[in-house]
């Protein structure tokens, strides 16, 4: 499965990581990414993360969270804007499983 990015999230995200190695190799970064073909694909809007609490194995007064991707049912320890697996733009907010 092809897996699209915002690429000019990526630039920003990273510009200020690799400046810290040299302004050099920020601008080949921006430089690959902006060469780099675009397909035109528009972000899918319909996927959420649910939010899954379950007992910690280790201990009695702990859980464990975890966010399940509605499209691709993938799992995290995180949210983000866009589903790290298949792109899709999540809604705002979480669904309890
Ligand atoms: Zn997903």
């Amino acid at each position: 499965m092809a897996k699209y990015i915002d690429a000019d999230k990526l630039i920003k995200d990273y510009t200020d990581i690799f400046t810290e190695y040299g302004i050099e190799l920020a601008e080949q970064f921006q430089g690959v990414i902006n060469q780099s073909p675009a397909e035109n694909v528009a972000p899918r809007e319909s996927a959420e993360w649910i939010e899954k609490v379950k007992p910690c194995e280790w201990s009695e007064d702990d859980v464990e969270i975890s966010y399940k991707c509605s499209h691709c049912n993938n799992i995290f320890d995180y949210v983000s804007n866009y589903c790290p697996n298949c792109g899709s733009k999540m809604k705002e907010g979480l669904r309890r499983e």
